[in-house]
């Protein structure tokens, strides 16, 4: 990731098309049991590009969206952590194989700190 979806979802599933990566799912198409829109965190590339994610962007409800880890090797047991947990359903890819941090690092925004991204701070 990883920005993550938090609670304070709405479900109205904006942030759907406007992202770069086709990293959002509706919650009926997440790989997990999930009541919110979901994040793919092997998609996720926290729009490097812009200046805000374009998720953030979009979404109408403050402080929805939150910071988690980077998606790079250090935390690949972060990931599988949360993958046993039900927290994140990372695809396995035919050829590839599990696309994990380790397996497939993604671009991530260094300006944010690991103890904001800890902290699961809202993306602003
Ligand atoms: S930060 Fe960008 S790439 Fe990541 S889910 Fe949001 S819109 Fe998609
Ligand atoms: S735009 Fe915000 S409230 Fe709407 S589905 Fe996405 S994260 Fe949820």
């Amino acid at each position: 990731m990883s920005v993550l979806i938090t609670e304070s979802c709405i479900n109205c599933d904006a942030c759907i098309d406007e992202c770069p990566a086709t990293a959002i799912v509706s919650s009926d198409e997440a790989p997990i049991d999930s009541e919110y829109t979901y994040i793919k965190p092997e998609n996720c590339i926290e729009c490097v590009d812009a200046s805000i994610p374009k998720c953030v962007d979009v979404c109408p409800t403050e402080g929805c969206i939150v910071w988690d880890m980077p998606y790079t090797a250090e935390f690949d047991s972060y990931y599988l952590q949360g993958m046993e947990d039900g927290k994140y359903g990372i695809r396995e890819h035919k050829k590839k194989g599990l696309l994990t941090p380790a397996n497939q690092p993604r671009p991530f925004r260094e300006e944010v700190s690991i103890n904001d991204r800890v902290k699961h701070l809202a993306v602003s």
